[in-house]
């Protein structure tokens, strides 16, 4: 939190986009639904693979959830707390059509007239199907394959990086258009 308000000189990257305060909470131990009660087993199951594998979760409403297991060490507290404050700014930074182009995101299908076309026939599916990404493109992690928006967020993650000395000179390189923008983004919002 420090991190973003040294980077702007003020508090914008800690609230919300409309200028609302954030929540954090911290979860205790994960503790499994009953996937074999008869009651809502497909779900139970779900929750339980997919509940523990969050570092944390933005749910868009001014609160951030953190599981137990993130605080790991201090710079992945950091980086999870960055990537999920960054969430705050996905599509709302004020360029995110420029955030797409970059990587060439595209929702997978196309409605001409009364024709779909699946796009994802030619080019790479994004990680949650519903988007596809220009095959050229470049991620700061696999996760950023998911969508527009955590490709905002992970690229976020590699720019506090960046900013940290964390970052290799390949990935500099690579990602230097995607930093790029993160860069003129939180100049903007130092003004
Ligand atoms: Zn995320």
């Amino acid at each position: 939190m420090a991190f973003l308000h040294t980077e702007t000189g003020n508090t914008r990257l800690l609230k919300r986009s409309n200028g609302g305060n954030m929540t954090v909470l911290r979860f205790g131990d994960y503790i499994p639904y009953n996937e074999t009660d008869g009651h809502n087993d497909a779900n139970d199951h779900k929750a339980n693979t997919d509940g523990p594998g969050f570092a944390g979760f933005n749910t868009g409403d001014g609160r951030i959830f953190f599981n137990d297991g993130t605080f790991t060490g201090p710079t992945a507290v950091a980086r999870t707390t960055v990537h999920e404050f960054a969430h705050n700014w996905d599509t709302e930074n004020g360029h995110f059509s420029e955030w797409k182009a970059l990587s060439g995101w595209q929702p997978r299908y196309l409605h001409v007239g009364f024709v779909t076309i699946d796009l994802a026939t030619q080019f790479p599916l994004s990680k949650d199907g519903k988007w596809v990404y220009s095959p050229a493109a470049e991620f700061a992690r696999e996760y950023g394959k998911t969508n527009p928006y955590e490709d905002f967020t992970t690229t976020f993650e590699t720019y506090y990086n960046l900013k940290m000395g964390l970052l290799s000179y390949t990935d500099l390189v690579r990602l230097t258009p995607k930093l790029n923008f993160i860069g003129l983004f939180v100049t903007r919002m130092s003004q």
